[in-house]
């Protein structure tokens, strides 16, 4: 396998720790909103590689972390707590709020085909409270491995304490800037604000790996005793905890978003460093942004991306969402509209049609497409490639039970559900649209107006706009 390691910067062959066996880390959600399409984009990526790995026949051990203490505004030290906030707002406990939003992640990946990190669907009444047995691991339920860490970093040097917090101090770790390059003087404005904060900072990189509950925080809804005093942990030591007890001292793959470049990620692997004297991970791989047509990032703070349910109100299903961003690598940018996402559905209704068309009798798979689909995988998951071998087979005039079973292969790793096909009728074919206009047009010229009605009714149930022009009927996709 191939992929994109952000700290070679470049595409590098996987060589895994153990042989046909990969262990992978992947930043899970901060519990305390309903997730936007940019998030999913980014379970949805994972999943595939997940779901890839587990085609090409490795052993994949995987966990994800929910983030449910410990996570501040704009990933500052010294924000607003994520949690508590959303708690006041909705006038419940912060831990209601984690476990709340833990059951919407649950019903929106179920939506979305997306595995539970052990490789399991998710079954119908999976919530909150048996995420564990599933490859999930939550912050509030690790703090004495978190303390235990924490302390290994201590007896090693890395760590100061202030009457604020206890830091770990980032000067001690000569590569921490290997992610971007940057220099330590450089870092940005944010971390100096921290400074303000607590004076005693030495440096306005170092972060929290404690933070006492005094200042902002003396009411602070979570907290637990530890060699630090009252308090709760910072925002990066959890996944470091967690990498460790899943793991132990080494494993293969750290997933996240690029937002995690510039500083959790550097975080995550000074702290595993401070620990155990070594980086810990070997590849780290990022997945990039759902932007608009603007090139802004889809984000929570900007009000500008719509959750599942909300899509799902306009006419979408949640595998429209999962056609378009498996279809793109995860280290593509994509630009997420209204228009790109009806094409998806398009393309995926006309899947399911040629799907459907090949009857419900599987033969056997046909080894020459198989072996460039996993070829495609291999290559950096070469997504558009593997829907563009799987459309060249649907075309082909192989046996049809033969191609079905080999689109079965295929969806192991699209998670289509292309083996229980429910809607497809309802695609059509643009050179049927086209005849709709025409049809529409000498209705029109025959005055046969409900006829015409009826012609501009079928057009805008496949999702145009119908304009009348000199030159008749025309359509636009909206
Ligand atoms: P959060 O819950 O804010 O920690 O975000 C969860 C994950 O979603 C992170 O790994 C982010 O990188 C990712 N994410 C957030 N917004 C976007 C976006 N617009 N495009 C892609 N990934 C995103
Ligand atoms: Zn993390």
């Amino acid at each position: 396998m191939k992929l994109y390691s952000t700290l070679d910067r470049k595409v590098v062959d996987i060589q895994t720790i153990k042989d046909n066996e990969i262990s992978i880390y992947s930043c899970g959600p901060t519990v305390y909103y309903r997730m936007h399409l940019g998030n999913i984009r980014a379970y949805i990526n994972w999943d595939v590689m997940h779901r890839a790995f587990k085609y090409l026949g490795y052993n994949v051990n995987r966990v994800m972390n929910f983030t449910d203490v410990g996570h501040m505004s704009h990933d500052e030290d010294f924000g607003e707590d994520k949690m508590d906030n959303e708690a006041a707002k909705e006038g419940i406990t912060a831990i209601d709020v984690a476990n709340k939003y833990i059951n919407t992640v649950l019903e929106d990946f179920k939506a979305l085909n997306i595995l539970t990190p052990s490789g399991d669907v998710i079954s119908r009444d999976l919530d909150y409270k048996d995420v564990e047995k599933f490859g999930w691991m939550r912050a509030t339920n690790m703090i004495p491995e978190i303390i235990e860490l924490v302390k290994k970093m201590e007896a090693n040097g890395y760590t100061y304490e202030t009457d604020k917090a206890l830091y770990f101090d980032v000067t001690k770790v000569p590569d921490y800037t290997i992610f971007t390059g940057q220099k330590l003087e450089d870092k940005k404005v944010g971390d100096r604000e921290d400074v303000v904060v607590d004076p005693n900072k030495k440096n306005p990189a170092d972060f929290v790996l404690w933070m006492k509950l005094v200042g902002k925080y003396a009411n602070h809804d979570m907290h637990w005793s530890s060699p630090w005093g009252e308090g709760f942990p910072g925002w990066h030591i959890e996944c470091s905890a967690m990498g460790n007890k899943a793991f132990g001292e080494h494993f293969d793959i750290h997933t996240g978003g690029i937002d995690h470049i510039p500083v959790h990620h550097p975080n995550e692997r000074a702290q595993n460093i401070g620990a155990f004297g070594q980086p810990v991970v070997k590849y780290w791989v990022h997945n990039e942004w759902v932007v608009t047509k603007d090139d802004a990032k889809l984000a929570k703070s900007e009000g500008n991306a719509d959750t599942l349910p909300e899509a799902i109100a306009q006419g979408f299903d949640a595998l429209d969402i999962r056609y378009l961003f498996a279809s793109v690598n995860y280290h593509t940018k994509l630009q997420f509209s209204t228009e790109a996402l009806k094409g998806a559905q398009n393309a995926r209704l006309s899947l399911n049609k040629k799907v459907k068309e090949l009857g419900d009798k599987s033969g056997k798979v046909i080894p020459r497409y198989i072996g460039r689909f996993k070829n495609a995988l291999e290559n950096n998951l070469n997504m558009s490639e593997v829907l563009s071998i799987l459309n060249e087979m649907l075309k082909s005039k192989e046996d049809k039970e033969d191609i079905l079973a080999t689109v079965l292969e295929f969806d192991r790793v699209l998670g289509l559900n292309l083996n229980n096909i429910k809607d497809y009728s309802v695609v059509i074919a643009d050179e049927q649209i086209e005849k709709y206009a025409r049809e529409r047009d000498t209705a029109r010229a025959e005055k046969r107006y409900d006829d015409a009605d009826k012609f501009r009714k079928l057009i805008e149930e496949a999702g145009f706009k119908v304009f009348d022009t000199p030159e008749g009927t025309k359509y636009a996709k909206y």
